[in-house]
C-alpha cells in the first residue's frame, strides 16, 4: 500500500522547484509570431512566456494560437506570420503563481496546466514550475515514505 505525503510537503514553498526566468525561453512583446514560432519549433516547447522589455510578464504564445491566428476559409496564409505581434494572439487569462505560494496551490493548478508561470507582487517573471517537476517531488516523497 502507499502512504500519501504528509502535510509538511504541501505546506513547502515552491520556490527551491521553480525554473528560474534566466533558463527560460521566452518571446518579447514587439516580436513577430514569425519569431515566435520559430522559438518554439527549434526549442520544442509547447508554449513559452511573453514578457515585456522590463521582464513583466505579459501572457503565453504557443504554435496552436498563432496558427489558429492565420487560419484562413481554405489555407493557412503564412504570409502574414511577420506582421502579427505576438501580444495580439497571446493567452491572458492564466492561472500564475507567486514565489511564495505553496506545493498544496501549485498541485491543485497542476492538473490542467502542463507549467505553471510564477510572478512577483510587482508583476515580474521569476520563472517556471513544470507538471514534471512537481511529480519528480512528489514521486520522491511516495519513495521516501515506504522506505
Ligand atoms: P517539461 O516538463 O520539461 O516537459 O516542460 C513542460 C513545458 O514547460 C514545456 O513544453 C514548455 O512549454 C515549458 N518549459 C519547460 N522548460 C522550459 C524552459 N526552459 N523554457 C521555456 N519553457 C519551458
Amino acid at each position: 500500500m502507499i502512504s500519501l505525503p504528509n502535510r509538511d510537503f504541501l505546506e513547502a514553498q515552491i520556490e527551491d522547484f521553480v525554473i528560474s526566468s534566466e533558463k527560460v525561453a521566452h518571446v518579447q512583446v514587439g516580436n513577430s509570431a514569425e519569431h515566435a514560432l520559430l522559438v518554439l519549433t527549434k526549442t520544442g516547447y509547447s508554449a513559452i512566456p511573453v514578457l515585456d522589455m522590463k521582464y513583466h510578464f505579459c501572457g503565453l504564445i504557443n504554435a496552436q494560437r498563432i496558427t489558429d491566428a492565420i487560419l484562413g476559409l481554405d489555407h493557412i496564409e503564412y504570409e502574414r506570420l511577420p506582421d502579427l505581434r505576438v501580444e495580439d494572439i497571446m493567452e491572458t487569462d492564466l492561472p500564475l503563481l507567486k514565489p511564495d505560494d505553496r506545493f498544496q496551490k501549485a498541485l491543485d493548478l497542476l492538473i490542467d496546466q502542463n507549467f505553471l508561470c510564477v510572478v512577483d507582487h510587482e508583476g515580474m517573471f521569476t520563472g517556471i514550475l513544470t507538471r514534471r517537476v512537481m511529480l519528480k517531488q512528489l514521486k520522491k516523497r511516495i519513495y521516501q515514505l515506504n522506505g
